[in-house]
């Protein structure tokens, strides 16, 4: 399984940021028991958090961005076909390329091997 870890380190600040709220209102409501103040708790944590999580697990904004293009040269082989480049991604920027490189999708994923290899995050 693959994981990528922008989303993976949001998902644990916001167990960090689900803290105080739910001991907050434990707090506040502990006269009504700590069951009761718990069930409470936990239904204001789902309501703000379901928002928060699936901005986190579903957000482009944290995907690394792929371009499509229809009828190019592969920057490696030279076939006429549907290409494949990478924009942007955490630690890679293309997005202001002069000269984009799109590659037929045998050799985008050698080069998406490549650049793996060097660190770069394409997912
Ligand atoms: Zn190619």
């Amino acid at each position: 399984m693959h994981v990528n870890f922008r989303r993976y380190g949001l998902y644990l600040l916001r167990w960090q940021a689900s803290t105080p709220i739910l001991a907050g209102v434990g707090i506040l409501l502990a006269s009504m028991g700590q069951i009761v103040a718990a069930v409470i708790a936990n239904l204001i944590g789902g309501l703000i958090f379901f928002w928060v999580d699936r901005f986190i697990f579903t957000s482009q904004a944290l995907a690394a961005q792929w371009e499509v293009r229809e009828k190019i040269a592969c920057a490696d082989c030279g076939k006429i076909t549907r290409g494949y480049r990478l924009v942007m991604s955490p630690n890679y920027d293309k997005s202001h390329d002069n000269k984009p490189e799109f590659r037929c999708e045998e050799c985008s994923e050698k080069k998406t091997a490549e650049l793996k290899k060097r660190g770069i995050k394409t997912d």
